[in-house]
């Protein structure tokens, strides 16, 4: 295996930097948070430099890798840039395996910046079990007729369509039923209402109503009753992509643990100097290191065209767990200062929990691992 980044792979971290740079310093985060207002800027230009919908090329079977690289570099820049990465990758991704009539203009607006997409699956009764989903399509002639409510909806009050999954027939096997439908927000009956979230509400998290939603059937996204087919592709994206991030994020909370403890004195030493200290910091390294092999090895491993269910669930699962751990500590080791409104650590440690849930829960991508492994 060799680790050494590729020239690609280098571009995408020193782009992220560069527009980081511009839209994602510490108090543009903490400004977007208090207004949760839609970072505009900072969207265009994800777009435009290709980043929105790099998580896309992983529909041909290929680019896992240059997804997490990405990932991990928005991870330790901001959370509202990874969930806008992480929203329109899936929903690219979504597009082009699963296709659709009007897939190339959906593409095109995303790589432009002229449209932004929601993904809406999650329903107040369907959350793990996204199979008991009742959010209902019917054939109107040439439309579907919708009818039900999702919940949490990342991005649905600034999106121009979101990507609804819906019932066009009834349950009957494991998984029948199910479609997508690329729903536009401005149709008659759609009623969106943010969440208040602990954090990420610039990339608002919605309710949304369907109200006999009349969407023409030509918006269907892959075929009537086959959403899974097309799903289970965006699951493991959406997996690989928190892990990505979870470890850019810990990486954060190391760096400003060593530079905020490398300028504090306390007893006539800088703190970085004593012992006790230093290997706090040589653990929270360790585990990163730990973290950032298991995601690049995952996302290697789906990028040499084998199955890697468990290897992207076990990722997601390890980068998770690691971050919250290593935030945490890095939050404890700075001492009080970490419980500031405007600390860095403050931010990154309500961020971080999303992880938990965001591409399902850690007990589902165990469940989904276990199976992989045959249990
Ligand atoms: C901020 C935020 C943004 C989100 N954005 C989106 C979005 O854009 N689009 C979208 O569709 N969804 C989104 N989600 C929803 C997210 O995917 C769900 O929260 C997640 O899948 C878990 O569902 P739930 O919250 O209903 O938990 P539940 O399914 O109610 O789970 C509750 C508990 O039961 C456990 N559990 C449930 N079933 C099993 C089982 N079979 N085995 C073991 N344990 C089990 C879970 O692990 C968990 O601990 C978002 C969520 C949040 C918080």
């Amino acid at each position: 295996m060799d680790f050494a980044p590729t020239q690609r792979q280098q571009d995408i971290r020193q782009l992220v930097g560069e527009i980081a740079a511009r839209h994602c310093a510490e108090p543009q985060e903490r400004a977007r948070d208090l207004s949760g207002e839609f970072p505009d800027g900072l969207y265009t230009e994800l777009a435009q430099a290709g980043l929105l919908t790099l998580w896309k090329q992983a529909a041909a079977g290929k680019g896992m890798l240059d997804g997490c690289i990405l990932s991990e570099a928005m991870g330790q820049h901001s959370a509202t840039g990874s969930s806008l990465i992480f929203v329109s990758g899936i929903s690219a991704a979504l597009i082009a395996r699963g296709g659709s009539p009007i897939a190339g203009e959906l593409l095109k607006g995303l790589e432009s910046g002229a449209l932004k997409l929601a993904f809406g699956l999650t329903e107040n009764s369907a959350g793990s079990d996204a199979n008991a989903l009742t959010t209902k399509a019917t054939r109107d002639g040439g439309d579907y007729l919708v009818n039900g409510e999702k919940r949490y909806t990342t991005g649905a009050r600034d999106a121009d369509y979101i990507l609804a999954v819906v019932r066009t027939t009834e349950q009957s096997g494991q998984r029948p039923g199910l479609s997508i439908l690329a729903v536009p927000t401005k149709s008659a009956g759609l009623h969106i209402a943010p969440m208040d979230k602990i954090a990420g509400n610039s990339h608002a998290s919605c309710t949304v109503r369907f109200d006999q939603v009349r969407v023409p059937a030509d918006h269907l996204i892959g075929q009537e009753d086959n959403a899974w087919s097309v799903l289970y592709l965006g699951a493991l994206i959406e997996r690989m992509a928190v892990a990505a991030s979870a470890v850019g994020m810990a990486q954060r909370a190391y760096d400003e643990a060593v530079r905020y403890l490398s300028g504090r004195e306390s007893g006539g030493r800088i703190v970085t100097g004593y012992q006790t200290i230093q290997h706090h910091l040589v653990d929270l390294a360790m585990r990163i290191q730990a973290m950032r092999s298991s995601a690049y090895y995952a996302a290697w491993f789906a990028d040499t065209g084998a199955d890697a269910t468990a290897e992207i669930n076990m990722a997601k699962i390890f980068c998770v767990e690691g971050a919250a751990h290593v935030i945490t500590e890095a939050f404890r080791l700075c001492g009080g200062v970490s419980y500031l409104a405007d600390s860095v650590l403050y931010r990154l440690w309500r961020e971080a929990s999303l992880g938990y849930f965001a591409g399902g829960t850690t007990e589902i991508a165990r469940n989904a691992a276990a199976r992989r492994l045959g249990f």
